[in-house]
């Protein structure tokens, strides 16, 4: 086992930290930074924004710069490419040094004036994580909103940990909780099964999710249903198990239907044999099969994964924020 690769230490630097993953957002990121300043300058307590710049290919991480240049409170953590959000979200986790963290998509979707009321949860309140649920979800299609829907309902009943639905990323964790989630090592990661699965007082603040302000999603269809899957198949072995039992099933009907032959057979002998059926059977317990061997490559391939134990990602540039002198103490 690895330590964990946090830069952090449990020891607090700062009030909040807002964490960012950015992936080719360049005509929001301006936008975004001016409404998070807003919000944060509102705040009582120091704060510190970290951009995680997850090997945009456009002017983003020369944007994010600039606004460095304005403002020192910004930490600058480059990955030397493009990870994912996931490990992007977990850099930045491993980088935060506030006593609570935010986490934020820099779209806009979700709105930066509900930080203030986060904080008011963690701090008054006591909760750990505060995670923002959405009660709508603007300008996503129905296709879009009816497969979440579906997944939530799904991976809900497959694991003990429950994990709350329609949650996304957008959350505050105290320092607690980010340090029980830097714990973590596993290289597959998916975070909303890491996030519930580390338990302390949670609470859900419903909101509306906006729509994008500019520019379009990074996840496709495609990339949905291979991030669908990893959160199945690295949150629950329940497929696993439900090929054991559909194979169960199968043994116990065809014992039956054996018994079954055998009499007919005895009784009125057997004047056709049976293509029709036999080609049946045969070709459905072969799919069934090849279904099984999948369900069990996927996992054999993410211990594969596992077991090379690379570290999560490389980093190009990392510059903290300038904060203010830290005094020795706690700062909540
Ligand atoms: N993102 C990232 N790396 C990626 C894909 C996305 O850091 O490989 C960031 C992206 O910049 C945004 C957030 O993750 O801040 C959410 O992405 P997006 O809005 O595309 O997802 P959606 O809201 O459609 O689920
Ligand atoms: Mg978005």
């Amino acid at each position: 086992m690895t330590a964990p690769r946090s830069a952090a230490s449990g020891l607090a630097q700062c009030g909040i930290s807002v964490v960012v993953p950015v992936f080719n957002e360049s005509e929001v990121l301006a936008e975004f930074h001016r409404r998070l300043s807003d919000v944060l300058a509102a705040l009582a307590l120091p704060s510190e924004v970290v951009f995680v710049n997850d090997g945009s290919a456009d002017q983003s991480l020369a944007i994010i710069r600039a606004l460095r240049q304005q403002d020192p409170r910004i930490t600058i953590v480059d990955l030397s490419r493009n990870f994912g959000k996931e490990v992007a979200m977990t850099a930045g986790l491993h980088h935060a040094r506030g006593a609570a963290v935010v986490v934020i998509d820099a779209d806009l979707q979700d709105p930066p004036e509900l930080i203030p009321q986060f904080v008011r949860l963690w701090q008054e309140r006591g909760y750990d994580v505060v995670y923002g649920q959405r009660t709508s979800r603007a300008g996503e299609s129905v296709l879009k909103r009816t497969t979440a829907y579906l997944f939530y309902r799904l991976i809900q009943h497959t694991n003990r940990v429950r994990m709350p639905a329609d949650v996304g990323d957008f959350r505050l964790m105290s320092r607690r909780a980010v340090d029980a989630l830097n714990q973590l090592t596993e290289t597959q990661r998916f975070m909303k099964g890491l996030f519930a699965w580390i338990g302390f007082p949670q609470i859900a603040f419903p909101y509306e999710r906006d729509r994008r302000y500019a520019g379009n999603t990074k996840f496709n269809y495609w990339r949905l249903w291979t991030f669908a899957l990893e959160g199945i198949t690295s949150y629950t072995t329940f497929p696993l198990k439900a090929a054991t039992y559909l194979g169960l099933l199968i043994a116990g009907v065809a014992f039956f239907h054996a018994g079954w032959i055998v009499l007919k057979t005895l009784l009125f002998g057997e004047p056709v044999p049976g293509y029709p059926s036999m080609m049946v059977v045969i070709l459905m317990l072969g799919g069934v099969q090849l279904m099984g061997l999948g369900v069990l490559g996927e996992y054999v391939g993410r211990m594969f994964n596992e077991t090379k134990g690379r570290p999560l990602y490389f980093l190009n540039e990392y510059t903290p924020a300038e904060l203010p002198e830290a005094s020795g103490e706690e700062v909540v």
